[in-house]
């Protein structure tokens, strides 16, 4: 089952969640996810949050704190992200391709539109940053990968797609990319900056994602007798940006083992096990420290 979604804002989620009868006593899992989170369905960023750290998975998703911060990172991946988008929507519309310029307007626009208080790095400035997204559009744009819209048929940009795929759990909302039909499969592809090159075990790391989204898009790849290839576009970020190319062909034993990752986390959340993850890694980017750290339960 597929279908259009709407997100909500932060303050609608808190009345939708307001006005919910207690998770408890409901048993439709998307009725559960409603009276718990606002939102009747997960994402995998909501799912990996809960993984990182249970007490931010509480702070930003069940107390719907608004946070105190935003790290750059985010920001600029998801500026070059808009970016990538704008060139890829240009193709889908049987456009010419966007020039550096075009893509850098859009990146700005992002940047320009950011409400939050923004977290620099050491070293970071918002000119330095703006260098790099130059030079990372650049490599991108003289790479194949630029040209990927034309490889087959261009399905879908940024297409948002939920369905009910694990048992138990709620549906599962999921953005892709890039969706391109070829005579041999759907290829689903994902547009990631990295701070440098990635290694088998990043993409270990990045395949559950993935995984749940080759089950979305389960019923067009058989409406086609096509099977699944789920790809990443990564660039990295430094003096001389990269662009490379990883794929993977989903298997069973992977799908399996990503859905009762996915169950399990649910079950916790459903179970209201919140508890803090204090790391160097988790705190540092966490924009509810303030909110953990004056906490008493
Ligand atoms: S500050 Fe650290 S322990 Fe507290 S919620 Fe954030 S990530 Fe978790």
């Amino acid at each position: 089952m597929i279908v259009h979604v709407d997100d909500t804002t932060t303050s609608a989620r808190n009345a939708l969640r307001a006005n919910s009868p207690k998770p408890h006593n409901l048993t439709a899992p998307n009725d559960i996810a409603e009276a718990l989170i606002g939102r009747n369905y997960i994402s995998w960023s909501s799912i990996n949050a809960y993984m990182r750290c249970p007490m931010r998975f509480r702070l930003q998703y069940v107390e719907g704190q608004q946070p105190e911060s935003v790290s750059s990172s985010l920001v600029f991946g998801s500026a070059i992200h808009s970016a990538l988008e704008q060139h890829f929507t240009r193709l889908f519309a049987g456009d010419d391709s966007s020039d550096l310029d075009e893509l850098l307007a859009v990146y700005d626009r992002v940047w320009h539109e950011e409400t939050q208080t923004v977290r620099f790095g050491k070293a970071e400035t918002p000119e330095s940053l703006r260098d790099l997204a130059g030079r990372m559009l650049t490599a991108f744009l003289s790479h194949d990968a630029a040209t990927l819209g034309t490889s087959g048929r261009l399905l879908g940009v940024e297409e948002e797609l939920r369905g009910a795929i694990i048992d138990g759990v709620p549906d599962i909302l999921g953005r892709i990319d890039l969706m391109i039909l070829t005579d041999k499969a759907l290829r689903i592809i994902d547009f990631k900056t990295s701070r440098s090159a990635w290694s088998a075990s990043k993409i270990t790391e990045a395949a559950p994602q993935q995984l749940l989204y080759s089950q979305l898009v389960r019923p067009i790849a058989d409406a086609f007798r096509v099977p699944v290839q789920v790809e990443w576009v990564v660039i990295t970020k430094g003096k001389s940006p990269k662009v490379e190319c990883h794929k993977l062909t989903p298997n069973l034993a992977q799908i399996h083992r990503t859905n009762e990752m996915v169950r399990g986390v649910w079950r916790a959340i459903c179970g209201e096990f919140f508890f803090v993850n204090p790391s160097t890694m988790n705190c540092s980017t966490c924009p509810h420290r303030t909110a953990c750290e004056t906490r008493e339960g």
